[in-house]
């Protein structure tokens, strides 16, 4: 059973299930180098597994991370119903493991699954198996200076159907990755003249897997002219920006902060709306409106676009170095004459590693 934390804001569970633990027999962390860490291809001890069978869940087990058994019949490889998640646990200065507003991200998974016709995850089934499976593999957790614990949990349909139907049995998995800084330079982003992210009525705003291969060819088209990836556009106002690559989009003008509105299209990131409260806090003018690429342009022109930089689980802030649109680049300011991007970099580094304090009870000590 799992041990409730009673004054914990994330535990307030009715229920606490049982999960079955079988544990490796020797650790495989001694072969990773702490001081390189590719991102997202080395994977902790253990995984996480939870299955739904014709409207139960199953009792969950924790065990060696390693190949699953499915058929090449099961119907989310088909028909794309498989949703995830991103978040990270970190390392405190003082050595605790946390993580960092875990309840999001149930939430989050929630709503993309109900999107596509999946049974919602219990909040049990999803905050112990991630809590108990962190704790397990909490000596893969780089320290605060090296890096963070990536977290992925993943939902998919396992009927095997060939059938286009919602299917009857799911699995929810969560596997870990520890992973070094990210994004460590100022990205160049291209805007997407020629592929479309997302389109009203569609599913932008939810984490399903379907929407990130069909944004690949950008991404390489980025790349071939030295980009690192494409600023996305509304599919029915051209010049109406939305996101870039995977991350919410930022731009500081004249010393007020402006994101594009959640319109649909655009994922909810934790991240983005950890900011949006960040800089309120600080007293910094955010506002969340439609923002046209045509006065990005002229923000340029007159001097006064200062900053612009991506907000997302894996690089917390990535700023953004060059913008290219049509035949123009726009040439931002460099890193040492911003002030609200790296403000925003150490106060969210900060409240991870509890180097600063967390007034918004965002942390989760484990
Ligand atoms: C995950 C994701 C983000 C960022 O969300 P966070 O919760 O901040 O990590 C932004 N855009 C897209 C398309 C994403 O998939």
């Amino acid at each position: 059973m799992l041990q409730i934390h009673i004054n914990n804001p994330y535990t307030m569970l009715d229920t606490a299930i049982k999960i079955n633990i079988q544990s490796i027999k020797k650790s495989r962390i001694d072969e990773v180098d702490f001081d390189n860490l590719p991102f997202g291809r080395i994977f902790s001890d253990h995984m996480y597994v939870a299955d739904y069978k014709d409207g139960n869940w199953e009792e969950p087990s924790i065990i060696p991370y390693g190949g699953m058994q499915v058929t090449p019949a099961i119907s989310g490889l088909h028909y794309g119903q498989c949703v995830f998640e991103g978040t990270k646990a970190y390392k405190s200065t003082d050595g605790h493991a946390q993580l960092f507003r875990p309840q999001a991200n149930f939430k989050r998974i929630n709503k993309s699954a109900k999107r596509l016709c999946m049974p919602e995850i219990p909040q049990e089934i999803f905050m112990q198996g991630l809590t108990e499976l962190i704790k397990l593999d909490a000596s893969w957790i780089p320290s605060s200076q090296k890096g963070s614990l990536y977290i992925r949990p993943l939902y998919f349909a396992v009927d095997e159907f060939i059938g286009v139907k919602p299917s009857s049995s799911y699995k929810f998995v969560i596997i870990t990755c520890p992973v070094g800084a990210y994004y460590l330079e100022p990205v160049n982003v291209m805007v997407s003249t020629k592929y479309i992210r997302a389109f009203n009525g569609g599913v932008g705003e939810y984490k399903v897997a379907g929407n990130y291969a069909p944004c690949l060819v950008a991404a390489k088209e980025a790349n071939q002219v030295g980009y690192h990836n494409m600023l996305w556009m509304n599919a029915f106002n051209p010049k109406l920006i939305e996101e870039i690559g995977t991350m919410n989009i930022f731009f500081v003008i004249n010393d007020e902060v402006i994101t594009p509105r959640l319109n649909g299209n655009i994922l909810e990131g934790i991240t983005r709306d950890s900011v949006i409260t960040l800089l309120k806090d600080k007293g910094i003018k955010i506002t969340d409106r439609d923002i046209s690429i045509d006065e990005i342009v002229e923000a340029h022109e007159k001097k006064i676009l200062q900053e612009a930089f991506g907000t997302g689980t894996a690089a917390a802030i990535a700023h953004i170095a060059k913008i290219s649109y049509n035949s123009k680049e726009l040439i931002l300011p460099p890193l040492k004459e911003r002030k609200i991007g790296p403000l925003l970099a150490n106060l969210l580094n900060g409240i991870k590693t509890s180097e600063i304090p967390d007034k918004h009870n965002w942390v989760y000590q484990l």
